[in-house]
């Protein structure tokens, strides 16, 4: 954790702030090590405070060793002025994305009439740019979750029988997962059968699976507050000419981008890598979303891998490649894999068989 406040003081510095605040869920726990979901914390070259409630000031304690806890009452307006001058700061900074125009208001109000000279300056993203580069202890955790889902579907997709509704799918991959000690998923599990798999997102129904139709199955798993990201698409029975296509399609988009994609690129530069291979094939118009994003203490977070996404990639990011081609009516493949930058090169994390055949 101290390496994480290391790089922020200098963030700091780099912005003109004297301190600022961190309010967002996951950027909390990235810098202090807590887990509960409610608190503050205050962070100045000199001062590390964390910011809570009665709930959570023994655990905080013992799960946030480089921070003082302070305990707090009431809403931010009350105790945030009193805190933010302890800080000795002018310039505070604040997540301009976490805290909201009321909020906001009402503590650039409570300074005023404390009248402790401190101005609020938003900020964005300092705290995820940070996230987007894993330290080895982060990635120890991503594996756990990678790993963990891709024994899920090497487990369950070989047993999967036409006559199987989508969400008895989704809650057999789940309570896999679960039984082999994930903690609550990281988003609602994804599997799409026949023309529901046209849609990139949705969520599963009562449809009963049948032969010979595609079945997109995006999962995750989460271990240590870190998750993990996997989709694979399958086709009971004998597939037709259409969905073998498609599939190779999409498979060669990825591999594609796995193989040639370099530290250094831009995220638009990576999605076009992929995106090519899907416009030469004729499907230009059928790869609706990005190619990617970072995976980490959030499903997506930085880096963004998509068109106008100037987000340079860096050793230690971790990230999804994601191709698909969606048919409205027919249906859609996607395959989804984890890979984090090594060595200017890609190493997999997920590593699920990519076709299942019966
Ligand atoms: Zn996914
Ligand atoms: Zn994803």
């Amino acid at each position: 954790m101290s390496n994480r406040l290391a790089k922020l003081h200098s963030q700091l510095a780099a912005k003109g702030l004297d301190a600022i605040i961190i309010s967002q869920d996951e950027n909390r726990r990235y810098l202090s090590g807590f887990t509960g979901s409610a608190g503050f914390l205050l962070i100045s070259p000199q001062r590390a405070i964390l910011a809570t409630d009665f709930r959570y000031v023994e655990q905080a304690q013992a799960q946030a060793p480089d921070f003082e806890v302070v305990k707090i009452q009431g809403e931010m307006p009350k105790w945030f002025p009193r805190l933010a001058s302890e800080l000795d700061a002018q310039k505070l900074g604040f997540e301009g994305k976490d805290i909201s125009f009321s909020t906001y208001k009402e503590l650039t109000d409570a300074l005023s009439s404390a009248k402790k000279g401190i101005s609020l300056v938003p900020t964005d993203g300092l705290v995820e740019s940070l996230r987007a580069v894993k330290d080895k202890e982060e990635l120890k955790l991503i594996e756990k979750a990678a790993a963990l889902a891709d024994a899920a579907l090497d487990e369950i997709l070989p047993q999967v029988r036409p006559g199987i509704s989508e969400k008895e799918l989704a809650w057999e991959i789940e309570s896999f997962m679960r039984r082999n000690s994930s903690e609550p998923v990281p988003f609602e599990l994804i599997v799409a059968s026949g023309p529901n798999s046209a849609l990139p997102h949705a969520r599963p129904t009562d449809k009963i699976i049948h032969n010979g139709e595609p079945v997109v199955i995006d999962i995750g798993a989460k271990v240590g507050g870190y998750t993990s990201d996997i989709t694979r698409t399958i086709c009971l029975g004998n597939s037709d000419n259409v969905f073998n296509r498609i599939y190779d399609i999409v498979l060669g988009a990825q591999l594609t981008a796995l193989a040639t994609l370099q530290t250094g690129m831009t995220g638009e530069q990576v999605d076009r890598l992929a995106r090519t291979v899907i416009e030469q094939a004729g499907y230009k118009d059928n790869f609706g979303h990005g190619l990617g994003h970072g995976v980490g203490l959030a499903t997506h977070e930085e880096p963004r891998l998509g068109t106008g996404s100037a987000d340079i990639l860096a050793e230690g990011m971790a990230f999804t490649i994601e191709p698909g081609i969606y048919i409205s009516g027919w249906g859609g493949v996607r395959i989804e894999d984890m890979a984090v930058l090594e060595e200017g090169k890609v190493r997999l994390l997920t590593k699920s068989r990519k076709m299942w055949r019966p």
